[in-house]
């Protein structure tokens, strides 16, 4: 039985963050949980998750106070600590600049790691992927501590403590993996195959204000109150997607891989959650990016492939928020590429080919301005709104 803290938090004040850990610490097993964690002379690496480069308190990167609540108790047992992440888009010394990290690792002397370093690891234990090549320092920490902030995301339906590690696949080729892995199944599989590679250690996830409806990058703010702490990652993000409104885990597709693969608990009788009850803390209001009928688990299990299709939805253009800076042409991992630019209206806009889009939905994730949402059409539409209802 997989043991996960799951604490309420209504704030981001630093100090209560702090003690708000310490409780789900001590609920874990307290002082001697976290000498077995962080053995005596072991090196800490932080991974909080830094989409982009994004303002200070945004939504959309783990929040500075969580990370300096995280730093402040870990310090105490390592003094090997550093911190870094490879974001989707942008300089990564930026995005932790901006994010306010930095300022809070030079306060408490943590190291910021370039995750462009990278080198070539053998996965034998793999599911999928047997050969990686990921970043250095994530591989090289003795402990590596993944934070990751709750939000809703097309292809992978939310991020959390599995999906966070995608991050240390250094630079470009994270677009590599997506057109290897086109389908959520195999893009699940690889991202079990890289947290096993990195022997991921703990997860300490910001659910305190979460992200709902267009994320992961423009979605809304969502007052969901939970820090969500423990040693199995799908444990911790089958206790997430319950608490968002997925009643059934096996719904989002990386806890369905990882069931299925019997890679980690996922099952809520596989889990004894401490702290909160999940039923006082879950909500019934949260947008999903992805409802439960996508992953076609149930009924739509049954339907015909061409109509499973159609569950899919497709990267669409807000015309009106569009700014013309052709991050989406850039970011479409396919060649030759999906999208093409167009004068319209005296402004360049995106132009879909959807006969080859592969549905990865980096466009619709590092728009800067929210102008591409996820739109399902046709049956789909009909199904979706159902499922929704
Ligand atoms: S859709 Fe978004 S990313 Fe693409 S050009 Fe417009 S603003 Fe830029
Ligand atoms: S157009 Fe968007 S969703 Fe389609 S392959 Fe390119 S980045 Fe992925």
């Amino acid at each position: 039985m997989e043991q996960v803290a799951l604490i309420e938090c209504p704030s981001y004040d630093v100090d209560l963050v702090e003690q708000k850990l310490r409780e789900g610490f001590e609920l874990l097993g307290g002082e001697p949980f976290l000498r077995r964690l962080i053995p005596a002379g072991s090196s800490v690496l932080l991974k909080p998750n830094l989409l982009s480069v994004e303002a200070p308190g945004s939504l959309v990167v783990t929040h500075h106070a969580v990370f300096e609540a995280v730093v402040r108790i870990v310090r105490d047992y390592s003094e090997k600590l550093s911190f870094g992440d490879s974001p989707g888009f942008g300089d990564p010394r930026r995005a932790v600049e901006k994010a306010g990290l930095t300022e809070v690792a030079g306060r408490y002397g943590v190291k910021f790691q370039d995750f462009r370093e990278s080198l070539h690891v053998k996965c034998e234990d793999a599911l999928l992927c047997k050969s990686w090549e990921i970043a250095r320092a994530p591989y090289e920490a003795d402990v590596l501590i993944t934070l990751p902030k709750l939000k809703t995301h097309g292809l992978a339906f939310m991020t959390g403590a599995i999906k966070n590690q995608f991050g240390c696949v250094p630079g470009l080729q994270k677009a590599a993996w997506h057109t290897r892995m086109t389908d959520p199944r195999n893009f699940s599989r690889m991202l079990l195959d890289l947290n096993t590679a990195l022997g991921t250690h703990f997860a300490i996830l910001d659910g305190i204000t979460a992200m709902e409806g267009n994320g992961p990058r423009n979605g809304s703010p969502f007052q969901l109150n939970a820090l969500i702490m423990g040693q199995s990652l799908s444990a911790v993000d089958s206790v997430a997607a319950r608490l968002i409104g997925y009643s059934d885990p096996l719904d989002v597709p990386a806890l369905k891989e990882a069931h299925e693969s019997k890679w980690g608990a996922v099952l809520p009788q596989e889990i004894a959650v401490l702290g909160e009850s999940i039923e006082r803390l879950k909500t019934t209001h949260f947008k999903l990016a992805r409802s439960a009928s996508d992953s076609s688990n149930r009924i739509f299990g049954l339907m015909a492939p061409l109509l499973r299709g159609a569950m899919v939805p497709e990267p669409a253009l807000r015309q009106e928020k569009c700014i013309g800076c052709r991050r989406c042409f850039d970011v479409c991992p396919l060649k030759p590429k999906v999208i093409s630019m167009i004068e319209k209206g005296g402004k360049s806009m995106p132009r879909w080919n959807m006969d080859n889009c592969i549905r990865c939905f980096c466009c619709q994730e590092l728009c800067p301005e929210g102008a591409i949402e996820l739109r399902y059409r046709g049956i789909g539409k009909l199904l979706h709104r159902h499922s929704n209802s």
